[in-house]
């Protein structure tokens, strides 16, 4: 038996063929993201001064700050693990030098797991 398409339905969906869809082109469009948007983390090693505060806070131990100078002349490096990081920001809040920053990146998906491990000096 051929079922019946409700009037309701119909009422509504048929406007909708003139509008612009809801949805968007992504990937084939490039995405609107706000500038304050939590993506990839940027770090800057100059300003860095080693003092593991965003290791501590992270809650999911995503990122580790490495001395690679020597005693006397420290040199920091990051390392961000992509695969841990639930981006809450809590790293970029507890630096007290405004080393870490959280850009609005979002295209950091990667079927392999290795290229997760991000290092940044
Ligand atoms: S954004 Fe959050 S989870 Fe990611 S490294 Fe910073 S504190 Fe850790
Ligand atoms: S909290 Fe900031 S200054 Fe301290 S180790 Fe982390 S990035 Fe460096």
């Amino acid at each position: 038996m051929k079922k019946k398409i409700p009037g309701a339905i119909i009422k509504t969906a048929f406007p909708t063929i003139f509008q612009k869809p809801a949805t968007v082109g992504y990937p084939f469009e490039p995405l609107k993201i706000d500038d304050d948007y939590r993506g990839e983390l940027t770090y800057d090693a100059e300003a860095c001064i080693g003092c593991s505060m965003c290791m501590r806070d992270c809650p999911a131990n995503a990122i580790e700050i490495i001395n690679i100078g020597t005693k006397e002349d420290k040199k920091f490096k990051a390392i961000f693990h992509l695969d841990h990081c639930i981006y809450c920001g809590q790293c970029v809040d507890s630096c007290p030098k405004d080393a870490l920053v959280m850009s609005n990146n979002i295209e950091l998906a990667s079927l392999d797991r290795n290229n997760l491990k991000v290092e940044r000096e």
